[in-house]
């Protein structure tokens, strides 16, 4: 069911690992070419090499996208090196979970600014490039925190309904303007490495055994929905995909 994306330019940010990583493979598989966003530039060289080694066509960009001024480059660095930006997939994130009571207020700050403020300056800076071309696809990696919220998780949580609410405004915004489409995606349990990176001790014990006790989702479990959204032809927009394990309550 997806469409052929040769000739078009896809950019991904947190391309460095899990669901980032995967998407970009699969994009480049189905024929876009693909700029990989992120901090660890290593990691973009190493996908980069693998995806060139198959026969597509790639931009490494190391960037924070927590940096505005960063964020600019990258995405004017995409469109002059590809010509055009027609699929951003907005996938960067941190899941710092703690308690409000515990909670150091940095990671409260950081979670704010990589998965919603990161976000929402990323897709602001792509947008004048998609209006000019009269079409374009902005894809928001949200998650189920995204609908439903948990204890120790407020701050998670506070980020991915604001990437919803965000994505739902800015998709009436741009909505008959032009061609251009915005699909949010929210994810259960996927196996990366983002629970790694959660500072309570307790909590990143939890969240690994939840992880091991179902049968969770791979990153690219993921990438194939988001493959398959921007693979639809252009008057077909896919608003929003809820995919968890099937095990996951
Ligand atoms: P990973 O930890 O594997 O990937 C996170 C990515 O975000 C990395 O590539 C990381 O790269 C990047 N990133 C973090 N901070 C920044 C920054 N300041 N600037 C640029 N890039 C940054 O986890 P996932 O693949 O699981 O997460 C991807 C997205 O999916 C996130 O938005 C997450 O919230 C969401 N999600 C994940 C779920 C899961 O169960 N795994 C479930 C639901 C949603 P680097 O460190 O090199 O900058």
């Amino acid at each position: 069911l997806t469409e052929d994306l040769d000739g078009k330019a896809a950019l991904v940010t947190g391309a460095s690992s899990g669901i980032g990583e995967a998407t970009a493979e699969a994009l480049a598989e189905a024929g876009a070419s693909v700029a990989l966003a992120a901090r660890r530039e290593d990691e973009l060289e190493q996908l980069a090499d693998r995806i060139e080694s198959e026969g597509g066509e790639t931009l490494v960009v190391p960037t924070d996208v927590t940096d505005e001024d960063e964020i600019q480059e990258m995405v004017d660095r995409t469109a002059e090196e590809f010509g055009s930006l027609d699929i951003l997939v907005n996938n960067a994130g941190v899941m710092l979970l703690e308690r409000v009571e515990d909670a150091d207020t940095d990671n409260f700050r950081q979670m704010v600014e990589v998965n919603l403020l990161g976000l929402m300056n990323v897709t602001h800076a792509a947008l004048p490039i998609m209006q000019e071309q009269g079409e374009g696809h902005v894809v928001n990696i949200s998650s189920v925190a995204g609908r439903k919220a948990y204890a120790g998780s407020s701050g998670y949580n506070a980020t991915k309904f604001g990437v919803n609410a965000f994505s739902e405004a800015f998709r009436q915004e741009v909505t008959g303007e032009n061609d251009i489409r915005v699909t949010l995606i929210e994810p259960g349990y996927v196996d990366t490495e983002l629970a790694e990176h959660i500072p309570d001790d307790e909590q990143q014990e939890q969240a690994k055994e939840a992880l091991e006790a179902m049968d969770a989702l791979e990153a690219d479990d993921i990438a194939r929905s988001i493959a398959f959204a921007v693979g639809q032809p252009s008057h077909v927009d896919v608003n929003e995909m809820l995919i968890r394990p099937t095990d996951q309550e």
